[in-house]
């Protein structure tokens, strides 16, 4: 039951919203950097970050660029001086493969998933942002937008980020595009209706949402 309510939930906003085309990013690396500065921040925030580096965003730079000048470069995306040392932990991971997804796929999603949390600054959203987004792996990313439509349709999914996932990974086909679309599908009703304060008219959900407080 709960099984076919997601996917209502999925198929409903995928017939209002269509492919949203997720991850808006020019690479996978500027996928992994992307999925660090988005932490605690509006994406709005991490564009602006993401400007700055004025088309010049590689793994090497990353790496060479003295931290004091990374930071003031991605300072709009807050928590700098922590993401600084995330990103150039996250970047020396995957430089520890070359850059080469195909390398990096060589392993399992679970080897490379913790692989990932043992990176400063990653934690499961991050690690899952990056799997699905930038290597295109069938990990679903929960969020806090993902938490709140659970709770307030309802969808009884657990009540970890771990919990959850499961129960998402078990119910949906395992397929990272289905993940990829669901997540960026909840993120755009979230923004749009699900807010903090619930904007019920107009959203897509509300002729079977539950609309709990
Ligand atoms: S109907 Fe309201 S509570 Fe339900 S998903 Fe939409 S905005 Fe959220």
């Amino acid at each position: 039951m709960l099984v076919r309510e997601l996917e209502k939930i999925y198929q409903t906003l995928y017939s209002h919203y269509d492919d949203l085309k997720w991850w808006p990013a020019a690479s996978i690396f500027e996928v992994i950097v992307g999925a660090i500065l988005t932490q605690n921040t509006a994406w709005t925030n991490v564009e602006k970050a993401m400007e700055r580096f004025e088309g010049n965003l590689s793994p090497s730079r990353i790496l060479n660029l003295p931290i004091d000048e990374l930071q003031e470069i991605i300072r709009p995306a807050g928590f700098y001086r922590q993401k600084s040392q995330y990103l150039k932990a996250v970047t020396e991971w995957f430089m520890g493969y070359d850059g080469d997804i195909d390398l990096i796929k060589n392993y399992s999603l679970q080897d490379i998933r913790a692989e990932l949390l043992k990176v400063r600054g990653v934690g499961n959203e991050t690690a899952d942002s990056i799997l699905l987004y930038a290597f295109d792996l069938p990990s679903f990313v929960v969020d806090a937008y993902t938490m709140r439509l659970f709770r307030r349709y309802p969808i009884d999914a657990g009540k970890t980020y771990l919990e959850v996932k499961t129960f998402c990974e078990e119910a949906l086909p395992r397929d990272a595009k289905v993940y990829n679309h669901f997540h960026a599908l909840i993120v755009h009703n979230g923004k749009e209706h699900c807010k903090k304060k619930m904007a019920c008219s107009g959203c897509p959900l509300e002729e079977f949402c539950q609309k709990l407080p």
